[in-house]
């Protein structure tokens, strides 16, 4: 657990005055030694086996399967199997399951939200707070469309697509797989869902759900493992392959699947611009960028990683945001005070590091608030960098962690110029008082989602996806139900 450490006139915190802590109880949640693979509304016993952390303190949380290329394929004919009599289900019986998952979801949401912190790193109150409603919420959200697919899509007979194999990360693993679910479901597919190697247990908790919700078998399998349990579902018989994570990984699936005749969505990295002009609300648009970079220690695809100030506002935005993140408590993310929780894996934390270095090596300039970061497991300060080129790797490549990098700009031309100077395209914000700029703005940036004196809002009815390589397919709304569909 981290107490900021009172440094002179530097610290916010009155001498003397400290956070007591405020753990949230583990008990809730219980964890079998070992999960096999979810197939059929049975747990089938994998033939290998790894060890699930804590990144909080690496301590080992449960042994789960690596799922073999045979395990994924016997998964996909289960699904295979299950289509027919699922998709041949009226529609408003296939919305009632959908209902049932959502609101056991919202029943056992405390469980759900203390393993999640436990095993990703998140702190408590956003598991709580965010994770957990929201994928309660697509569930309600799309058994609300299951029976209305004919008015969504009017004169054009949409049809289910058969089996999706679904690959989601490790940033959001529970919204991730009801992002892919939900609709699949809503549209009368069957799926199979491979979640990251480091955060399976709330997709494994999940299949509880399933059970008690009497979902009928093989409508939903769940299956474990690293990478090559991903690649081995691209390559399954399924009809339509979801993927959440990477570019370089992406670009391979794409690669992969070009010319199968396969369906493909891709969901990838991103660089979002969020920008600040001189006449918004400053002190708001201060708690964005924090909200923009800091939450869920910056593993967020549509972070909003660079930002950029109007030079004439530049010195006060970039002392009250290093005034504000003095204020962020890093530590122990079952602590219901923590802000920036634990980094969620050692890899990822080699990547930040390593990238941050880069950055200090280029010549920008860091600022690091003064906090103690816990000895054992992943930690990561949060991190804000000055005096950045555009051509720095920071300005550049995707960190996935709590680091900003600042850049300044002009004229609105300039800020579209240099916001749009990049590989990705999935989100932006901006900040200022005038609506008209607010359009004129969102009308140029070339990214999916542009919110507007806000960051990091989402919703079940809002669609979600990128331009360039940040991906293509939209998830979310009922753009998120096309790509589950076929028309004829
Ligand atoms: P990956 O793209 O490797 O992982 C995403 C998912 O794909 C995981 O379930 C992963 O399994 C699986 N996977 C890995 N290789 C393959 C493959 N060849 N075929 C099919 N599926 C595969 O992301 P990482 O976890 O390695 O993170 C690396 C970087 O990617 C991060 O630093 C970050 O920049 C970015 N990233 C972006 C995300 C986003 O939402 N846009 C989400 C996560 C990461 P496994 O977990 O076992 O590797």
């Amino acid at each position: 657990m981290t107490d900021l450490e009172k440094r002179g006139d530097r610290s916010p915190v009155p001498a003397g005055w400290t956070y007591a802590p405020a753990p949230e109880s583990t008990e809730i949640v219980s964890l079998q030694e070992r999960y096999g693979l979810y197939v059929g509304g049975e747990w089938l016993e994998g033939s290998k086996h790894y060890t699930t952390l804590s990144p909080r303190d690496e301590a080992p949380l449960a042994e789960v399967a690596q799922a073999s290329e045979a395990d994924v394929q016997n998964a996909v004919a289960v699904a295979r199997d299950a289509f027919g009599p699922w998709a041949a289900l009226a529609p408003s019986e296939r919305a009632k399951y959908l209902f049932r998952i959502a609101r056991i979801l919202a029943e056992r949401s405390r469980e759900f939200a203390v393993l999640e912190s436990l095993n990703g790193g998140k702190p408590i109150k956003e598991s709580r707070d965010v994770d957990l409603p929201l994928a309660a919420a697509h569930f309600f959200y799309y058994a609300g469309w299951a029976d209305k697919l004919e008015y969504a899509f009017p004169n054009r007979s949409p049809q289910p697509l058969g089996v999706a194999g679904q690959i989601i990360p490790w940033n959001f693993p529970l919204l991730m797989l009801a992002w892919k679910i939900a609709p699949a479901l809503a549209a009368g597919n069957t799926v199979v869902l491979k979640p990251a190697e480091t955060t399976p247990l709330t997709a494994l908790l999940f299949c509880d759900v399933l059970r008690q919700a009497e979902l009928p078998p093989g409508v939903v399998n769940i299956v474990t493992g690293d990478g090559r349990t991903g690649a081995a579902l691209v390559e399954a018989d399924v009809d339509k392959v979801a993927f959440t994570g990477s570019t370089e990984v992406g670009k391979a699936i794409q690669r992969r699947l070009a010319g199968s005749g396969k369906k493909l969505t891709l969901e990838l990295g991103g660089k979002a611009a969020n920008i600040v002009f001189d006449d918004c609300a400053l002190d708001q648009a201060v708690e964005g960028i924090v909200n923009g970079i800091y939450f869920n220690q910056g593993h967020v695809c549509c972070a909003g990683s660079r930002l950029f100030v109007q030079e004439s506002i530049y010195e006060p935005v970039v002392e009250k945001l290093k005034k504000r993140m003095a204020t962020l408590r890093v530590g122990d993310p079952l602590d219901k005070n923590t802000d920036v929780g634990a980094i969620n894996s050692r890899a990822q934390l080699e990547r930040i590091v390593e990238l941050v270095e880069a950055g200090k090596a280029e010549g920008a300039e860091i600022y690091q608030p003064p906090c103690r970061l816990p000895e054992q497991g992943y930690w990561f300060a949060p991190t804000v960098f000055t005096n950045v080129a555009q051509s720095y790797r920071i300005a550049q490549e995707e960190i996935f962690g709590p680091v900003l990098s600042v850049l300044t700009f002009r004229t609105p031309e300039e800020a579209i110029e240099k916001a749009n100077n990049t590989p990705y395209g999935l989100s932006a914000g901006i900040w200022t008082e005038k609506g008209s700029r607010i359009l004129w703005m969102a009308d140029r940036l070339r990214a999916g989602v542009v919110w507007a004196n806000t960051f990091n809002r989402f919703d079940p009815t809002s669609p979600f996806g990128g331009y360039k390589e940040s991906g293509f397919g939209r998830e979310g709304g009922l753009h998120g139900l096309e790509p589950y569909l076929s028309f004829s």
